[in-house]
């Protein structure tokens, strides 16, 4: 069964990065320290914030990350914070390294998910795009994670370094036994977009062609995939999450976002300020969010003008979605 998942009012995530810290060093990182700096947010700090947004909304899904989240000696006690305030749901987005033994530290009671990168399904590939002995140890460490009974996820960076592999990784998934799969498209942020001259971005044509069948095969194996709509039809409707769901992107110099688009830049629309979270003065990205213009996503044409450069194949012209818009299948 397909569907697009819609925003909904009632959901809402926190995108919650603890430090930007990591022991790998991707090509293409979205983590840009002159953004978001290189503080580590201390235990104090952290269960304050969590505190503040499940004021807001502690219906929300929360979702730990970096850097690499499992540096931060306060992983579990962050943990338990969350599950403490109610949240409907805890994930750890980790690059396999599972460093302090968190597994150890944490039940599969207190955390939903721990969710994977992997961005190859050869050795080969992972290893040129996130470094030597990545693939080996986060494949030991989704090992090490389902033994320990926990739901794990993992998560697929498309880009043109390793879409030609994306068709292939279904039995590599169930033999890992994987729950839930996501398929991402590669962000111009951070370090994809210092290199944009390497072009990491796919074509609509190649996305088009590619991620829905490969989508369609992962499922059939009982795994739920979800991949970003990317590319929408003249009918389809278009709509920004920043003005109709609920997401925050919170990172450790305080910054929170909206939108991931423009994390790259000063446009936060939130900051915590002695925490308390505070409205930033105008302009920020809540100002753009409204600007109805025919190619869809106004962020996208600001800040990454080269995803329209193939939007039209010839007959169908497309728009380009929310990238928080999402199809999900499960068989
Ligand atoms: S694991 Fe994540 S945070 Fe670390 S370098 Fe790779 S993309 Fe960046
Ligand atoms: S990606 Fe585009 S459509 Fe989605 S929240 Fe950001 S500005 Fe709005």
């Amino acid at each position: 069964m397909k569907k697009t998942v819609a925003f909904s009012k009632n959901a809402a995530n926190l995108f919650f990065h603890l430090l930007t810290r990591c022991n790998l060093r991707c090509r293409h990182c979205y983590i840009n320290v002159k953004q978001h700096g290189k503080n580590t947010l201390d235990l104090e700090t952290i269960e304050a914030w969590l505190k503040i947004l499940a004021v807001i909304n502690k219906k929300a899904n929360v979702i730990f990350l970096g850097g690499e989240p499992t540096l931060h000696p306060d992983l579990p006690a962050a943990i338990q914070k969350a599950k403490f305030l109610g949240y409907n749901s805890i994930t750890v987005d980790t690059n396999g390294y599972l460093f302090n033994n968190i597994l150890t530290k944490v039940s599969p009671d207190d955390v939903d998910y721990f969710s994977f990168s992997l961005d190859g399904v050869t050795r080969k590939t992972n290893d040129m795009i996130r470094g030597k002995g990545s693939f080996d140890t986060c494949i030991r460490g989704i090992n090490r994670a389902v033994r320990k009974g926990f739901n794990t996820s993992l998560i697929y960076t498309v880009s043109a370094m390793n879409i030609h592999e994306l068709d292939s990784i279904a039995p590599l998934l169930h033999d890992l036994k994987i729950d839930r799969f996501f398929i991402q498209v590669i962000g111009i942020r951070g370090k994809s977009a210092e290199n944009r001259k390497n072009q990491l971005q796919v074509s609509s044509g190649d996305w088009l062609k590619i991620v829905p069948d490969a989508a369609r095969k992962i499922a059939r194996y009982g795994i739920t995939v979800t991949y970003p709509k990317v590319f929408l039809s003249p009918e389809d409707p278009f709509e920004c999450a920043g003005l109709v769901a609920d997401n925050y992107f919170i990172f450790p110099n305080g910054r929170v976002y909206r939108c991931p688009l423009c994390e790259d830049y000063p446009l936060h629309s939130m900051v915590f300020k002695d925490n308390t979270l505070v409205n930033t003065p105008r302009i920020n990205e809540n100002d753009f969010f409204a600007l109805d213009i025919d190619e869809g996503c106004v962020m996208n044409k600001l800040i990454q003008p080269d995803n329209l450069s193939d939007i039209s194949d010839g007959t169908t012209k497309h728009k380009i979605a929310c990238c928080m818009l999402k199809e999900e299948i499960r068989n």
